[in-house]
This record gives structure tokens, C-alpha cells and sequence, in this order.
């Protein structure tokens, strides 16, 4: 069997095609996380104010007034 132009042609698409899935894959996988994280929030104890976690693990510190959220009193 001898491999043709066209046969290079449909293996160079295939490849392009499945490069695309994946990288849009990652993209989706990258905002999905992104929106999650963004979904989270903390209120401030000082000044009340809201803001989304940025860092996650770690100790998000208030934009407003500059506080390290301590964590909810029960
Ligand atoms: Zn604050």
C-alpha cells in the first residue's frame, strides 16, 4: 500500500482537528475553575465588605481595609 497526498492530507486534518479538541478542552476546564473560584466569597469582619477568594488555600486578605479573613465564628 502506498500512502498518497491525500492520505497525508486527511492524517495532518485529523491531527490539527484533535489538537483543537484538546486545547478547548483545557480552555473550558481552565474557566470552569476559574468560575468556581470566583463563586466563593468571604465577608470582611472589619468593614462588611465582600470580595471572592483570589489565592485558594491561603488566607484571603480583605481589598478594602487591608484584614485577614480569621474564618466564620460559630
Ligand atoms: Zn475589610
Amino acid at each position: 500500500m502506498k500512502l498518497s497526498l491525500s492520505h497525508f492530507f486527511d492524517l495532518d486534518v485529523t491531527v490539527c482537528l484533535a489538537v483543537l479538541l484538546l486545547s478547548w478542552l483545557i480552555f473550558l476546564r481552565t474557566r470552569r475553575r476559574s468560575q468556581m473560584d470566583a463563586r466563593r466569597f468571604f465577608i470582611c469582619g472589619y468593614c462588611q465588605s465582600a470580595f471572592p477568594e483570589r489565592v485558594p488555600y491561603q488566607r484571603p486578605r480583605c481589598p478594602r481595609c487591608g484584614a485577614i479573613y480569621e474564618g466564620e465564628k460559630e
